[in-house]
């Protein structure tokens, strides 16, 4: 399987983050999947993967594993998000607060 490589943009106005694959070209500017605009969207970090990347993809069971067991461990974000490769301090944030919904991990 090739790995791609992917920019991972965040939309200001929406506030939410999204992939787009990499173009080869120079200023360019991802359109936001929400808004469908792009004057807020903003470069957020490049990675490579080789998963065929869904937007917004479901966090898995063992993903959520390691997010239960980093924040048992009382782990910073910063720290589970070198772990979790691909997801960004917003989403191991809204994830965290879901499991807390759930009742996975303590309040
Ligand atoms: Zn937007």
């Amino acid at each position: 399987m090739t790995k791609n490589k992917y920019f991972v943009y965040w939309c200001k106005d929406c506030d939410i983050d999204f992939l787009f694959r990499a173009i080869k070209k120079k200023n360019f500017k991802a359109h936001c999947p929400v808004c469908g605009d792009f004057i807020h969207t903003e470069l957020v970090k490049h990675l490579w993967t080789d998963k065929h990347y869904v937007y917004h993809k479901q966090y898995s069971l063992e993903e959520d594993d390691i997010l239960i067991e980093c924040r048992n461990r009382k782990m910073p974000v910063a720290e589970i998000m070198k772990i979790l490769d691909g997801r960004t301090d917003k989403s191991i944030y809204s994830r965290i607060r879901q499991l807390k919904d759930k009742g996975r991990i303590a309040r």
